[in-house]
């Protein structure tokens, strides 16, 4: 897809974001300071644009490699409850648990933590204000925002596509 995206901002005179490729080599464009204290060490699955379209589902992959957002209250997973685990519908890396999530009432799976080491930031200005966008650190599937609305302690809501997502009930 041959989206490219243009911003310019004031005082800054950044112009110009392409979004092809954002994602390699070497996370080149993620600008979360985590990134600099903690850099991913996983080891990476990279596919092409052919091969993931191939594997995933039609809805997810569009999600997943090309920054889609589900429509708000379509997931089954907004009233998942059950004790489980919470993994990239990309490649299985986990990303959230079933003790790290919580009802925002946005119509979107929401977690007030993740597994930090297994999501990687970096800022979106599709919608010209800055959002956290975070992705899977392994295959970097695109997974949704962060925002810091979310509930005391952590004050984050990691507001997810629940079609990014794989629910791994405990019991299973
Ligand atoms: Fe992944």
């Amino acid at each position: 897809m041959q989206r490219r995206h243009f911003l310019a901002y004031a005082g800054l005179g950044i112009i110009g974001i392409g979004r092809e490729g954002i994602l390699s080599p070497a996370y080149a464009y993620y600008e979360d300071l985590k990134l600099e204290t903690n850099p991913p060490v996983i080891e990476k699955l990279e596919l092409s644009d052919d091969e993931w379209k191939e594997r995933l589902p039609e809805d997810s992959y569009r999600v997943l490699r090309h920054e889609d957002t589900e429509r708000p209250g379509s997931s089954a997973l907004n009233d998942e409850k059950r004790a489980g685990e919470y993994v990239c519908a990309g490649c299985g890396l986990l990303l959230f648990s079933s003790s790290m999530k919580y009802d925002s009432g946005t119509g979107w799976p929401s977690f007030f933590e993740a597994v930090d080491k297994n999501v990687v930031l970096r800022t979106d200005f599709r919608l010209i204000y800055p959002r956290k966008e975070y992705h899977c650190a392994r295959c970097g599937g695109h997974q949704g925002h962060v925002f810091n609305d979310g509930p005391k302690p952590s004050g984050k809501r990691w507001c997810n596509n629940g079609l990014a997502l794989n629910f791994v009930p405990s019991d299973a």
